[in-house]
């Protein structure tokens, strides 16, 4: 495992983001894999764990108070995080920092952050002053160090950096290879090396698409400069998680990971060799065919579950994806089957707009289930 050094922290190269834990058939943790994962990680040389309020509908810190926990505080960093939405005073913020730290077993957290900071939750964060609530629990002694996890425009991280750049110590963002060239990635990235502030990556294989990407020319890319390298057989997932470990500033890459052999190729790639020069160069040309492949833009986080209509959002768009960059040429009964367990579907959307306001990556999802049902429509008639 190569390790960064993070004001005088052995921080870990990779992080074990607790977004995506393995789930049992009843849609529950699987505390069982989950052990596994979390020795496996303590074993290979993971020092990082990140958690989150909303992660996993409250459950994953549960999952750190009984699982993480369990070793001592010395051997690992718990990252926690600040629903800053669900705070209308200080003291919502006060109660539910207590309970964070209740549930995640801890006497304080290593690195405290404000959550899913954009531009519908700053007016809020700076009404409460919520940069000075994370202040004093740093100067009380319950977060070693804090920062923050952002979802914006440059513009606004551009403001926050002017204003707090000597208070909030450090800043993730969400940047992969897709999203350095076809979002605001290598922007917000670049505004966060103008004010030297380290960065912690979060969706480096964006919700799991750069692992398992969903386009034929995109791999065939990445498999010949793999061969040309003489590292046949390179996974697309350690592409991704090495493309945003060499850049400048960054000190520890989230990944969030669902299996105890996922746990095991990650850290065998922060351990194992470095991209060369012609596997990097090869990355934009996968990514720009990966665009034309991708239509919607969903990283699978979940943030919309609390859908009204029961509306299984992120499984429909991957269910899209899929299909999408496969040409829609699966078998029909297949693939309108797999559709029809999925549930509620776009004929079933309120228009409630709940979805929207939560998705940090700003999907207009009423309109993109409308499509998709459109889709779903067509193929069925022309009974493909
Ligand atoms: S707009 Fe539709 S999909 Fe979104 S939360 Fe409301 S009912 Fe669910
Ligand atoms: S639609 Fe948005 S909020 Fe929902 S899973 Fe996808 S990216 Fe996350």
């Amino acid at each position: 495992m190569r390790y960064n050094d993070f004001k005088g922290l052995k921080i870990s190269d990779l992080g074990f983001g607790t977004m995506r834990l393995p789930m049992d058939k009843d849609e529950n943790i699987d505390y069982v894999e989950g052990e596994k994962m979390v020795a496996e990680a303590m074993k290979g040389g993971i020092t990082y764990f990140d958690t989150a309020y909303r992660y996993h509908e409250g459950e994953a810190e549960n999952f750190c108070g009984r699982v993480i926990a369990k070793y001592p505080h010395d051997t690992y960093m718990l990252a926690d995080k600040l629903p800053t939405w669900l705070c209308e005073t200080r003291d919502d913020a006060e109660k539910i920092f207590r309970e964070q730290l209740t549930k995640c077993n801890v006497e304080y957290f290593d690195f405290y952050l404000l959550h899913n900071v954009d531009e519908d939750s700053w007016p809020n964060i700076e009404r409460l002053d919520l940069v000075d609530f994370v202040v004093q629990k740093k100067a009380q002694g319950l977060a070693r160090h804090v920062g923050f996890s952002i979802h914006c425009k440059p513009e606004l991280l551009e403001t926050i950096l002017a204003k707090y750049s000597d208070k909030l110590e450090f800043v993730q963002i969400q940047l992969n290879y897709f999203d350095w060239e076809y979002q605001d990635a290598k922007a917000l990235y670049d505004i966060a090396r103008k004010y030297n502030m380290p960065i912690i990556v979060m969706e480096p294989v964006r919700g799991g698409m750069l692992a398992n990407l969903p386009s034929e020319e995109s791999r065939k890319i990445l498999d010949d400069a793999s061969m040309e390298a003489g590292q046949e057989g390179t996974s697309y997932a350690s592409y991704a998680l090495r493309y945003v470990e060499q850049l400048d500033g960054v000190f520890c890459t989230l990944s969030g990971m669902s299996s105890t052999e996922q746990m095991r190729e990650n850290i065998e790639t922060f351990s194992g060799p470095a991209l060369t020069e012609a596997q990097l160069a090869s990355i934009p040309k996968a990514a720009s065919k990966l665009q034309a492949d991708i239509i919607i833009p969903c990283t699978g986080c979940n943030y919309c579950f609390e859908c009204p209509a029961e509306i299984k959002i992120s499984k429909l768009f991957s269910w899209y994806n899929e299909a999408a960059a496969k040409g829609f040429h699966w078998i029909w009964g297949s693939l309108s089957k797999q559709y029809e367990e999925l549930g509620p579907n776009a004929a079933n959307c309120l228009e409630c707009g709940n979805c929207e306001s939560h998705c940090p990556q700003k999907i207009n999802i009423i309109q993109r289930l409308k499509d998709l049902n459109a889709k779903y429509e067509e193929l069925k008639e022309a009974g493909e």
